[in-house]
């Protein structure tokens, strides 16, 4: 059996053996009247993958597939949707795929802080369906977190923003990133790269972080305006009462001396982390030192956001920085494999989805 009764996907069959996931079929979610089906072109590799795959936060469900940084064509829409999508309309799909929509945060343009949130894969819809990711030859989703793709960006660089792109650049537009603004970003990374390129479009003046020099060159062919290499004694010594907002793009908080970052920040300025570290991580901070600065974490981006991200994309000419990798057991394989020694300029995105899963679709 085949679309629409079947989906397929690459997933993570057995959890000891995660790094090599499996090409199963399974079946789809119901299809709800304000469901959307999305024949997938093209899906990024997020850290969240592989902590998922590897059950890092907690264990993986069976045969989980997973990717939320999804970019496809619509090939059905339900009879009462309203969103004026249309067959064939390319759209992408991020971290989220579904909330209550009636709650103050859902009306409010916070659906991310919905307690009725379902994550794009391994999130449980109210029927006890488990979400199943991008990794796949199609994926079905509420239209309301449907997100057309302007023509001007190209399939493959779209992806990675639905995700990495989301998250850094929320917290860089709810906390004034701009003109005359000094934005520090704080990890360069898969995600830590897109805040440099959407920070500099936006307006601002970028300063990069990064623990040595090896990112410097990266850095400042990203478009940052300055390099601090942090693990460098002293390197903060210049920068007192600098920044009006840092986003710290980094995994983990462990890692991050706060003591020096606050420093930097102008009274006013705000930290903000995206980081979804390991549960049992905790933060250490000392409250003396926070006086007049904010410090927050910052979810994913709502579809709002992640529209006023695609026009600064288009306005700007933004182009993230990425490898494509064939989709498929050996392919995934191979990103996640790369991914987990951080071998990777910038981010990894899944293509050929039609030579995977065309023959049965
Ligand atoms: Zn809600
Ligand atoms: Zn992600």
């Amino acid at each position: 059996m085949s679309y629409p009764e079947k989906f397929q996907g690459i997933a993570v069959v057995e959890r000891e053996d995660w790094l090599n996931p499996k090409k199963v079929s399974y079946d789809p979610k119901t299809f709800g009247e304000q469901d959307i089906d999305i024949e997938i072109m093209a899906c990024g590799v997020c850290g969240s993958d592989t902590h998922t795959a590897a059950s890092r936060w907690g264990p993986c469900p069976n045969s989980q597939v997973v990717g939320h940084e999804i970019i496809g064509k619509v090939v059905k829409i339900g009879s009462k949707c309203e969103d004026g999508l249309k067959i064939g309309q390319r759209v992408g799909v991020g971290a989220q795929v579904f909330s209550c929509l009636e709650c103050q945060r859902c009306k409010n343009n916070n659906e991310q802080y919905c307690t009725n949130f379902v994550t794009t894969y391994t999130g449980i819809y109210p029927n006890g369906y488990i979400a199943q990711g991008g990794y796949a030859s199609h994926i079905r989703v509420h239209e309301h977190f449907v997100i057309p793709i302007p023509d001007e960006i190209p399939t493959e660089l779209a992806a990675p923003l639905m995700c990495g792109g989301a998250t850094v650049f929320t917290p860089l537009l709810r906390n004034g990133c701009g003109p005359n603004k000094k934005v520090g970003i704080i990890g360069i990374g898969g995600i830590g790269h897109m805040g440099i390129l959407l920070a500099k479009a936006m307006g601002a003046e970028v300063y990069a972080f990064s623990r040595g020099e090896n990112k410097r060159a990266d850095a400042m062919d990203l478009g940052a305006d300055h390099y601090y290499a942090t693990g460098t004694e002293g390197w903060d010594k210049d920068l007192f009462n600098t920044l009006d907002l840092a986003v710290i793009c980094a995994s983990s908080l462990t890692d991050i001396n706060l003591d020096q970052y606050i420093k930097i920040m102008k009274i006013g300025g705000s930290i903000q982390s995206i980081s979804v570290p390991d549960v049992t991580e905790k933060l250490t901070l000392r409250p003396f030192q926070l006086v007049g600065i904010t410090i927050g974490n910052s979810l994913i981006g709502t579809p709002q956001d992640i529209k006023t991200m695609l026009d600064i994309v288009v306005k700007n000419n933004v182009k993230i920085w990425i490898e494509k990798v064939p989709v498929g057991e050996k392919g995934v394989h191979e990103a996640w494999s790369r991914l987990e020694k951080g071998d990777v300029r910038y981010r990894f995105v899944l293509t050929d989805f039609e030579k995977e899963f065309g023959s049965e679709k």
